[in-house]
């Protein structure tokens, strides 16, 4: 019974049906078994929160029947393991866990409980520093004599693994500090040891271009990285460390130095040149300040650099966390504030199929639905077959689902542990699945391709898609016209093709249900305003498969009218840079259809621009500005905006894009990790180097 299906409802009656010593002991066993997933094995197959919960309920039942703790239940050490392979060592101070807060009222209780502990009167104010629980791996280092001597894992709380080789490597972790200069010998930090998200992301484009197997989230990479016996690959991982907490320092008489308050410790930290919070910290004067702080991080969590699971609350005043004390647990002083969890388990129940505006058939799975950081999800894009076969997903697996930063959930994996046999194989089909006619269609996956294709839509399915992308804010941009409209039109008969979408009843759609003549006249407006568009966007909106906004741009630039693409043939669009062969083929194939000529011709008697506007003509280069006259070339990774973006910045300025290094170039603006366009710049001696900061100064 060791695995996550304890968590379900069945199970969780069946548990509470047991008499409490069977509960304590099968609760015992599920978590020492999601430990060691998650510690030593770097591949957790539950939440956070999910452990969190199996470990409350387990630590409620043995307060409530204390004659039945034993000191090998979790409850009585911290959380961690030692996996075996470095070297274990003993920590100054216990490293423990932090207790957790998930809602407002938990805030309260937790100042209440302080203001108790410290006899404090309920009307007064404790001072918190707050600031981001990151979610990364624990990291003690030890400094003895300004001299970065031994850095640990967290591992059990009483024995960490040595990890000293791989974090010396680490930029972020200065080898030698002057500690003496404040009177301190011997100091332990906390840290942890995190990766930026952007970087997590090159890693993992990087492994994928390997053919390597992906990494789960930063955490885990994080975590692995400091645990890898090459010191090379912990550095390749580009972990940083933040140091949150002094647990030790001792002077030379070996008398113990604690400071004055937490929020001040940790700013002396970053002037000695350990990378703290800065803007993420904050100290609060009550526990008020404290919630909108955290609600003001929850709230733009997803924008910050790093991922973070919570926030953690903690009394400021030392003399104050020495009253408060510590639990074998926790120190009683601070509560790690969760924020709602991102990721969360399911069951994927069934597989159905879409086919979009190409054809492109996409699966969707159908799951138990879940409550995932504020929604509740039953259906996640599978994007193709061959995603299908990578995650190794069957109907029936327990599946991990996530809902990062962009809202868009996924699933991170399927738990093939947890299998017991009745799992189905997800067939892709081989015939349009949406296609309810009696004409049979084979699907085709084109090469270089990654979804299969209805590639002769007799059902009409791919016609409404059509329409769906036609109005939409990407393509007509028709205000006001959603999905839900089209479909209903569509099912009228109202619209058949595009041509319809401009010569619609509005009386008869005032007497709709639902609608009304406010709703008919606004409709009406946005599309009379959509019939002026530029033709780059018409063209765009047609769902010409694979002819895309940029190139739609490139054509539209070339035409004065919509129908001169019936006469030319593929050298005239391969000769315009940036249209290749294949998306020549697919625009002249459409063009060469006499109904989609017919359908143009009847667009344009309703009112529908045809006709080359100022928005379609070539960017003429600008004529003054900032950087007139100048060339300008941009390297390494720029983080505040798009390589595109400050290209076309600059050429608004009046600057000319070069592509390299060369005696003609004036500027070369430096993102991170700039390589040999540097290192020539550097050695012409001719060239400006501007940083990031620089050049948007003089473009704004
Ligand atoms: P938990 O493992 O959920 O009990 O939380 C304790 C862990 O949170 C610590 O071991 C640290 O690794 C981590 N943590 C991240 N940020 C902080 C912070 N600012 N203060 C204390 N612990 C933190």
């Amino acid at each position: 019974m060791d695995s996550i299906q304890q968590l379900n409802d069945a199970t969780k009656v069946f548990l509470e049906q047991q008499p409490k010593k069977e509960q304590i002991e099968l609760l015992r066993k599920v978590i020492a078994y999601h430990e060691k997933r998650y510690y030593i094995e770097d591949d957790p197959i539950i939440t956070d929160r999910e452990y969190d919960i199996l470990y409350n309920k387990l630590r409620k039942i043995e307060e409530e029947n204390p004659e039945l703790i034993t000191p090998a239940s979790p409850t009585q050490r911290v959380g961690g393991g030692i996996g075996g392979d470095f070297p274990p060592v003993k920590h100054l101070a216990p490293m423990l866990s932090l207790d957790n807060a998930y809602t407002e009222e938990d805030l309260l209780n937790f100042d209440a409980t302080v203001k108790k502990l410290c006899a404090i009167g309920a009307e007064s104010n404790v001072v918190y520093s707050v600031e981001p629980k990151f979610d990364g791996g624990s990291i003690a280092l030890v400094y003895d004599q300004n001299n970065l001597v031994r850095a640990a894992t967290r591992g059990n709380g009483e024995l960490g693994e040595d990890i000293t080789l791989n974090a010396r490597i680490l930029p972020s972790v200065p080898l030698h500090v002057n500690f003496e200069a404040l009177g301190l010998n011997i100091v332990e930090l906390r840290g942890e040891a995190i990766i930026r998200k952007d970087k997590f992301e090159e890693l993992n484009k990087q492994r994928s271009l390997d053919g390597a197997i992906l990494y789960a989230n930063p955490r885990n990479a994080a975590t692995g990285g400091l645990r890898t016996k090459d010191p090379n690959e912990t550095r390749k991982r580009q972990i940083e460390v933040f140091v949150y907490q002094v647990a030790y320092a001792v002077d030379s008489s070996g008398t113990e130095v604690v400071g004055n308050s937490h929020f001040e410790n940790i700013e002396t930290l970053g002037k000695l040149g350990f990378k703290i919070p800065h803007q993420e910290k904050k100290l609060c004067q009550n526990i008020q300040e404290v919630i909108d702080f955290i609600q003001k991080w929850d709230a733009q969590r997803d924008q910050y650099a790093y991922e973070i699971d919570g926030m953690v609350v903690k009394v400021d005043e030392i003399a104050l966390q020495k009253v408060c004390g510590f639990t074998s647990h926790h120190p009683r002083w601070a509560t790690a504030f969760k924020f709602k969890a991102k990721q969360a388990t399911s069951t994927l129940l069934n597989v159905e199929y879409q086919v979009g505006k190409v054809g492109s058939i996409t699966p969707v799975a159908k799951i138990q639905p879940v409550y995932l950081a504020g929604v509740t999800v039953s259906s996640i894009s599978l994007h193709n077959e061959e995603f299908i076969r990578s995650k190794d997903l069957k109907i029936g697996d327990t599946i991990v689902v996530e809902r990062a930063g962009d809202v868009i959930p996924y699933i991170v994996k399927s738990i093939a542990d947890v299998r017991n046999g009745q799992e189905k194989a997800i067939e892709f089909p081989q015939i349009c699945p949406v296609n309810h006619t009696d004409t049979e269609v084979r699907l085709i996956k084109e090469e270089g391709e990654s979804a299969w294709r209805c590639p002769e839509c007799v059902c009409g399915a791919q016609d409404l898609q059509r329409l769906i992308f036609h109005v939409s804010k990407e393509a007509m941009d028709i205000d006001g016209f959603g999905k839900s409209y089209v479909e209903k039109f569509y099912s009228l008969g109202w619209i058949k093709d595009f041509s319809d979408v401009y010569q619609l009843d509005y009386t008869l759609i005032s007497q709709l249900e639902g609608f009304g003549q406010k709703s008919a006249d606004n409709l009406k407006s946005s599309i009379d305003k959509a019939k002026k568009n530029p033709i780059h966007r018409l063209l765009h909106s047609l769902s010409i498969h694979h002819l895309g906004k940029r190139a739609s741009k490139i054509i539209a630039q070339e035409i004065s009218h919509v129908l001169e693409l019936t006469s030319w043939d593929l050298a005239r669009y391969t000769a315009l840079k940036d249209i290749g062969p294949v998306v020549a083929e697919n625009v002249i194939q459409w063009f060469s259809k006499e109904a989609n000529v017919q359908m143009l011709k009847r667009m344009e008697a309703h009112g529908v621009n045809m006709q080359q506007t100022e928005d379609d003509k070539p960017l003429i280069s600008a004529t003054s500005g900032a950087l007139l006259g100048k060339s300008i070339l941009f390297t390494g990774t720029l983080l505040k905006m798009g390589r595109k973006e400050a290209e076309e910045l600059a050429s608004k300025q009046g600057a000319k894009i070069l592509s390299a290094v060369s005696s003609n170039l004036n500027i070369l603006v430096v993102g991170e990790k700039a390589g040999s366009k540097l290192k020539k710049a550097e050695s012409l001696g001719t060239v400006e180097i501007w940083n990031e900061d620089q050049f948007i100064e003089v473009v704004s």
